[in-house]
């Protein structure tokens, strides 16, 4: 399969890796959009949150046991933002499930 998240899982891809375990895997967003923008995702793909359901939603729930964990890692601790995009209209670049941590300054409120 043609992912590069998945590239990047395998090392194939050169990421900045700011945690990793047996499931998942956070690394820096090449094109930062706040001081602080780390990608998590896990290592097994998955297209993106529209393919969770019972039989892997625990993979959710454990990305977000950890990513409380990653944000303190990066010194996050006045709060922070969660961001998923979904499909076409969700504005998805890359078709493997990713959360994006942004912080590191005061976010605006926007939709875009
Ligand atoms: P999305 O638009 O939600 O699919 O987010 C994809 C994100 O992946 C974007 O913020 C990109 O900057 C980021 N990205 C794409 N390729 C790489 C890469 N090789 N290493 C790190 N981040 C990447
Ligand atoms: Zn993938």
């Amino acid at each position: 399969m043609d992912c590069i998240f998945c590239k990047i899982v395998e090392g194939v891809i050169p990421s900045t890796k700011v945690y990793e375990d047996d499931k998942i895997l956070a690394f820096r967003d090449i094109n930062p959009e706040a001081p602080v923008h780390v990608l998590v995702i896990p290592k097994e793909h998955v297209d993106s949150v529209d393919k969770i359901d019972e039989t892997n939603s625990d993979l959710v729930a454990y990305i977000f046991t950890k990513i409380p964990q990653i944000a303190a890692s990066e010194g996050l601790g006045n709060g922070y933002r969660v961001i998923t995009n979904v499909g076409e209209d969700g504005g998805q670049s890359v078709k493997h499930m990713h959360f994006h941590i942004l912080g590191g300054k005061k976010l605006p409120l926007h939709l875009a």
